[in-house]
Parts: C-alpha cells; structure tokens; sequence
C-alpha cells in the first residue's frame, strides 16, 4: 500500500513542507516577518561591511588596494541597501526566493574579492567567512537551501582564491577547508532544526484553526437544529402560532409579571362560528385555509408584546398585557371586523365567516391563568347563544352565572 504523506509533513532534508500548496501558504503568512528581519539584517551586515574599511585603511594606508577595497565595499554595502529596500517593497517569500537570496551572493562575491585585495589578513578573513556563514544560516532569513548553495559557493570561493593569491600551504589549506566544512554543517543543521520546527508549529496551529473553525461550524448547525426542534415543541403546525403548551407557559410568565407591577391583563378566547359548516361544505383542506388565514388576522391585529395561541380546533386564545377590558375590547372588535371582511376564495364566496370572542381581565390578586381562560370562555359561549359574530365582555352579571 502506498505510504500517504500528511499534509503538514516536512521533508527531512529541506526543511521545508512536503506539500507544495501548504509551503506556499506558511511562506506567505511568514512573509511580512521575513521583509522586516531580512532588512534589519543587511542593514546590520551592511553596517559591519562598511566597518572594515577602518582597518583597510590602517593597513594599507592611501594606495591602490585601498582605493579598489573601499570601491568594493561601497559596491557591496550599496547593493545590500538597494536589496534590503527592494525586499521590504517587493519581497514575497513565497513567489521572490530569488530576491531574498541575492544578498548572500552579492556578500559572497564581495567577501571572496578581498582575498586577493588583502592577502596578509587571511587569518582574519577566516573568521570573518565563518562569521557571514552563521550570519547566512541564522541570521539573515531564506530558505535552507538558498542558504547551503550560497554558503558552498562562499566557502569553495573563498578557499580557492586563498589557495590562488595568497600563496597557503597545504595544510592550512586543509585546516581552513575542515573549518569552513564544519561550519557548514553546523549551520545547516542549525537552520535544518529552525525551519522544521517553524512549520511544524505552523501546520500544529493551522490543525488547530481548522478544528475550531469545524466546531463553530457544528455548533451553529446544532444550534439550527436546536431552534427548529423548538419552533417544532412550540409552534402549531397549521397556524405557526404558538401552540396550546407554549401559549400557557409564555402567558403565565405574563401574567406574573404584570402582578407584580400591578399591571391591567387581559386575555380573549375566539371561536370560529358555525365552522363545522366549512369543514362540511367545501371540505377540510378549505377549513384549514380559513384556519391559517383567521390566524394571520389575529396575529396583525395585535401588538408585538401581545401573545396568540391556538388554543385547539378553531379555538384561538390571546394574552394581552399592560390591557384594561375596554381597549381589549377595542381590539377584539377590530379583529372580528376583519375576520368578516377576510378576502375568502372565490369557491367559498357565500360564506359569511364570523367569529365570536369573549374577553375578560384578570383580578387584582389572580395569579394564574385557568380562571381567567375558564371566564373568557363563558362569555364566549353568552356571546355564542345570543347570536354568534360578537364580542362579549366579562363583567360581574356574567361572572356570577
Ligand atoms: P360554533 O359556532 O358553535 O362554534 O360551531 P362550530 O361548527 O364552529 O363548532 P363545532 O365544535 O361543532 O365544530 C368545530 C369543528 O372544527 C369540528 C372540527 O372538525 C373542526 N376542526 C377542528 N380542528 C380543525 C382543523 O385543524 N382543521 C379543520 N379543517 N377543521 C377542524
Ligand atoms: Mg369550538
Ligand atoms: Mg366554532
């Protein structure tokens, strides 16, 4: 069976991710870090550069070689300028290697031409290449195989040209080779263990994202579910009012809550009149169209703070706070003028749909809402026998019946 890489797997010998995409997307979020190192760092280098210049001239005082090392140096100092400029503006990591690895080739070239400029200083340039080698691995940013080709290049470059012009022995050919070596590879396992610790911790963080990003995502689906199967618990089905169980539990709360702030209450039970006749004469699915549109009208006639519920059948029930009898009765007219003047379907144009509903208002002291539903129910049926299509209040007289 093929082996199957995971995708934030890093390769062992770059450094780098296996994956292509995922490189790209690490190198392109380190890139804003990696423009402000990397100018730090050539200024720096380009500071220390320019520094030497000092102990040219102590050497080699106002001749030839000083004016050619100090040329070089401004060559190789404004370079690295120009360079760190060019990366802070245009330096992706991720599409412009090239440009962030042009530094270490320019300090290369430069460091390898001095040989030639000042070979009695040789011991002193061994350090200094070994310096700029750890400087290349760890100092200024770039990939580990940007940085090893360049370092080579430094290191091959700068041994052939003390071996050319500044006339070594063997040995310390030899000597000045197993130093550059070691220092190659320290910095190149160096850099290894940087490079892959990075991604690893940025592919650790990124499993991380995703995973919450998931959880969110499963969250907000769980939470959908949980408000449908709550509009399910609490709605009717037919009406989308609140059902019977919801209307009780939500009207109760009401009712509390306006006697505690002493608070007028109201509440109106509705019945369609003679509805059965519907049902009878043009069939059930025309009873439940006249059902849902009885409904809509009970809930526009209302305020928002009003609660509609269907209390069963063609029964409906709403609970009206901060209401006295008088203005419920206000409302429950205005809703039975509309239910009488209900657009109905042209098939059921004879019929005169009409509802009669009873109100009443809840006591000083009266707590729950039974009673009170129990006396609009009362006076809905008065309402019911003295002729239907009415609205009957609660008073004492009817109360006491
Ligand atoms: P009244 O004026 O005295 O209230 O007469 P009514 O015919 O409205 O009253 P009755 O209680 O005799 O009949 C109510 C009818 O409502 C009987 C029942 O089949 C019908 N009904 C109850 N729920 C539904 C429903 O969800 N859809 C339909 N289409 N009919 C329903
Ligand atoms: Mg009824
Ligand atoms: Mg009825």
């Amino acid at each position: 069976m093929p082996k199957i890489k995971k995708p934030s797997q890093v390769h062992w010998r770059t450094g780098q991710f296996c994956e292509h995409g995922r490189e790209c997307l690490y190198r392109r979020a380190i890139t804003p870090r990696v423009r402000l190192e990397s100018r730090l760092a050539l200024v720096l280098v380009a500071a220390i550069f320019s520094m030497f210049a000092i102990s040219d001239y102590y050497y080699l005082g106002p001749t030839r070689e000083f004016d050619l090392l100090v040329t070089l140096r401004a060559v190789v100092v404004s370079s690295c300028l120009v360079l760190a400029f060019a990366i802070g503006r245009w330096g992706s990591y991720a599409s412009k290697v090239w440009l962030h690895a042009l530094p270490l080739w320019v300090l290369s070239t430069g460091i390898i031409l001095i040989v030639p400029l000042r070979p009695e200083t040789l011991s002193t340039q061994v350090v200094a290449v070994v310096v700029a080698i750890m400087a290349f691995y760890l100092l200024i940013p770039n990939l580990l195989t940007v940085v090893t080709v360049a370092s080579l290049y430094l290191s091959i470059g700068f041994l052939t040209a003390a071996i050319v012009t500044a006339e070594i022995s063997p040995v310390v050919a030899l000597r000045m080779a197993l130093l550059l070596i070691m220092t190659n590879i320290v910095g190149f396992f160096a850099l290894l263990r940087i490079e892959s610790l990075q991604r690893i911790q940025f592919g650790l963080i990124h499993e991380e994202r995703h995973r919450n990003r998931q959880l969110l995502k499963e969250v907000a689906h769980r939470k959908m579910l949980e408000a449908q199967l709550r509009g399910l618990a609490e709605r009717d089905a037919l009406t989308g009012l609140n059902n019977r169980g919801h209307f009780m539990k939500w009207a109760h709360e009401l009712l509390q809550r306006s006697r505690v702030e002493g608070a007028p209450f109201s509440l109106f039970m509705l019945d369609v009149d003679h509805f059965k006749a519907i049902n009878d004469t043009w069939g059930h699915s025309h009873g439940d169209w006249a059902l849902s549109e009885i409904a809509r009208v009970c809930q526009q006639s209302v305020r928002p703070q009003d609660v509609v519920g269907r209390f069963g059948g063609e029964e409906f029930i709403v609970a009206l706070p901060n209401t006295r009898l008088d203005d419920a009765r206000i409302v429950a007219e205005r809703l039975r003028k509309k239910v009488a003047e209900l657009m109905l379907r042209d098939e059921m144009c004879d019929l005169n749909l009409s509802v009669t509903i009873g109100i009443a208002e809840a006591h000083a002291e009266e707590t729950e809402l039974e009673p009170l539903i129990k006396r609009a129910d009362k006076v809905l049926y008065v309402g019911k026998n003295e002729g239907r299509n009415r609205v009957v209040v609660c008073c004492e007289g009817i109360e006491e019946r």
